[in-house]
């Protein structure tokens, strides 16, 4: 076991290398394996294929995520005529030598055809951009000469491995050192990992010189995009999520080679001729949309599955007929996904295709991908469509945005860490630079932002929709209580501050969020924190509880005025949260001693003696905002534990 343990961890090792680097895989594309011999449990010595787990992510992959499977009878199954998909990925479960390992590649049957120890297959950029051409066979002899095995375009799994294994003895030698794959990318392969990798960038280096011979590409700075609205943004979401039947997530990117590529004049004709590889297909589908025409988009890919579902492999269920990258000469580049990180997925593939594409058409004579015909098939893999099942079911409110303030502390934290759980992208914004930080991931904006600022707030909105696409969702969480005093010494500047924060900021917020609510992709949801204090208030908390209860006529004539647009507003009244940035140890101390208890009993001074938290207090915001209460607008929830003022 110790041996296998070796050469294992140095394909890890070899594997995380060429995962690092995103020209030469990206997203769970790319695959590695490595023979080696193993004593099974009766003391037998028998010879297995590690190989990668299907989907798994090259740049984080372990020892775990490769599937050992008993190579004879990989070799027999080589020798098969023909092998359906399906019967293929039953074959290779069946040939596992452990059964709870992952579902291997499904290149495994080349994996274990080639007569190497160690084999590493990447999409390497360099690559694609010397074989998505009219000529690609005479190009990479060119390039490389007689050292690489040359082999067209053929459907990834079976066929191919069938294919390798006819050319080979064609054209292999003892000076081989890789296989090029037309339109689709280069396996290499040695003695060990280390070799296979060296002999990788050995080759991609020479194409990477030979392709900067045919010239230098364009390193001007491209213009500027004119300034867009965010309504402008929010309603291309709203089509795009139509055209899917759900909420999708949508990112604008408008760096450099955005505007380079979205400059060109053949821009519409560039961007028509397809993929890297087709792998990219599941994530970018065979073309984008250029220009904003989101229904001439679903049409047309529709006609494309009318026109090749007949010929599909196994009978195809039509996916969802919306773009999933968007070039545009004023937006730049969008791209959707069911969630923020479908959607960063798709601008890091788009991102290595733009240049890609330039240089091809302008140093090689003319991007050529695969036919329409030939990526259909492989969208609609049934092994492809299986990778992206594995994900599972989405979680409630995949694909939509929310806005949440006063995110970093206290029920804003808690109600925004408890959307992004039930699968929304948030947009948080508070005045303290922690919410920078809060949460991790693609699906998390932080934005520093004071509310009370209607600048700081517009461009905090802008952000949330450059990130995001739109807003569906909106809690007001932003709040202040102020220092007690009574009445009868209140100072003007502390009145004006807490009414300020609490009800004047949140009818600015309201106003400009009512645009980009109104164009919401499922129907826009607003969630006000209230408070205990607007049906009970306390002495010395004038400007709070005024503040509060001011809050609650605003929330309630937004129900009234924004029921036509489908948008739902209701409140929730906190009381005695202690886990919030209002409550210091040292007041609550202070309030128990002046209610003659210790801290524990004023903690649970309700009717149900319970103790409230501010996850509580979310999770009723969150069934505000998901499907459970469809029929619910202008509603006020208490969660207090019940309080005998309010009863
Ligand atoms: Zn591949």
């Amino acid at each position: 076991m110790n041996e296998v343990g070796g050469v294992l961890d140095e394909c890890v090792r070899y594997s995380r290398l060429i995962g690092a680097d995103p020209a030469l895989v990206l997203h769970g594309g790319g695959n590695s394996s490595v023979k080696t011999t193993r004593r099974d449990i009766t003391g037998r010595d028998v010879d297995v294929l590690f190989v990668k787990g299907s989907g798994a992510e090259m740049a984080t992959i372990d020892a775990a995520n490769f599937t050992p499977l008993a190579l004879p009878r990989l070799h027999d199954l080589l020798e098969l005529e023909s092998l359906s998909d399906a019967e293929m990925m039953r074959q290779l479960a069946a040939a596992k030598v452990d059964p709870e390992a992952p579902t291997p590649s499904v290149e495994t049957l080349l994996h274990a055809f080639l007569p190497f120890p160690a084999v590493l297959h990447s999409h390497a950029d360099v690559i694609v951009t010397l074989t998505n051409v009219a000529n690609g066979e005479q190009v990479v002899g060119d390039v490389f000469g007689e050292t690489v095995v040359v082999v067209p375009y053929v459907m990834p799994g079976f066929e191919l491995a069938r294919e390798v294994r006819r050319i080979w003895p064609e054209q292999a030698d003892e000076e081989t050192r890789g296989i090029v794959l037309l339109n689709h990318g280069l396996f290499t392969f040695g003695t060990t990992s280390r070799e296979a990798y060296e002999r990788h960038v050995d080759l991609i280096a020479i194409a990477a010189r030979w392709l900067d011979e045919t010239g230098p590409t364009s390193d001007q700075e491209p213009p500027e995009l004119p300034p867009v609205l965010r309504t402008d943004l929010a309603e291309l979401r709203r089509e795009v999520s139509g055209a899917a039947s759900r909420p999708l997530v949508m990112q604008r990117h408008s760096d450099a080679t955005v505007r380079r590529f979205v400059a060109r004049p053949d821009l519409a004709s560039l961007a028509g001729r397809g993929p890297l590889t087709p792998d990219h297909v599941i994530r970018t589908k065979p073309l984008p949309l250029v220009g904003r025409d989101v229904a001439g988009f679903a049409e047309a890919y529709s006609a494309y599955f009318a026109r090749h579902a007949p010929h599909a492999r196994t009978e195809p269920t039509m996916l969802d007929p919306a773009p999933r990258i968007i070039l545009d000469q004023e937006f730049g580049m969008l791209t959707v996904g069911a969630s923020a990180h479908d959607a960063q997925v798709a601008a890091d593939i788009y991102h290595h295709t733009m240049p890609v594409l330039e240089r091809v058409e302008e140093r090689l004579g003319g991007y050529v991908a695969l036919s329409a015909e030939r990526l259909f098939e492989f969208e609609y893999w049934e092994l492809e469509q299986a990778k992206l099942r594995r994900a599972g079911e989405p979680p409630p409110l995949a694909g939509t945005v929310a806005l949440v303030t006063g995110a970093a502390s206290g029920i804003g934290r808690a109600c925004a860490q408890a959307l992004l759980a039930r699968g929304s992208a948030v947009a948080g914004l508070d005045i303290s630079p922690d919410v920078e930080t809060s949460f991790d991931g693609p699906a998390w904006k932080g934005l520093v932002a004071d509310v009370t600022d209607e600048h700081s707030v517009g461009a905090a909105l802008d952000r949330s929709v450059e990130t995001f696409g739109g807003v569906d969702i909106a809690v007001v969480a932003a709040g202040i209580f102020g220092r007690s005093a009574p009445i009868a010494e209140l100072g003007e500047e502390q009145w004006r501050s807490v009414l300020s924060v609490n009800v004047d900021s949140v009818a600015m917020l309201l106003r400009d969020l009512h645009p980009l609510l109104a164009r919401s992709a499922i129907g826009g949801r607003v969630v006000v924190i209230g408070s205990k204090n607007v049906a009970a208030p306390g002495r010395g908390a004038a400007p709070y509880s005024a503040s509060k209860a001011a809050l609650v006529q605003l929330s309630r004539v937004a129900a009234l005025e924004w029921a036509d647009d489908g948008i739902r507003v209701n409140l929730v009244h906190p009381d005695a949260v202690f886990d919030t940035g209002l409550w210091t140890p040292e007041l609550i101390a202070e309030r128990a001693s002046r209610h003659g208890v210790d801290v524990e009993t004023y903690k649970r001074r309700n009717l149900l003696r319970t103790t409230i938290t501010s996850e509580d207090v979310a999770r009723a915001v969150v069934a505000l905002c998901d499907d459970t209460f469809p029929a619910t607008t202008g509603a006020q929830i208490p969660i207090d534990g019940g309080n005998e003022r309010v009863v």
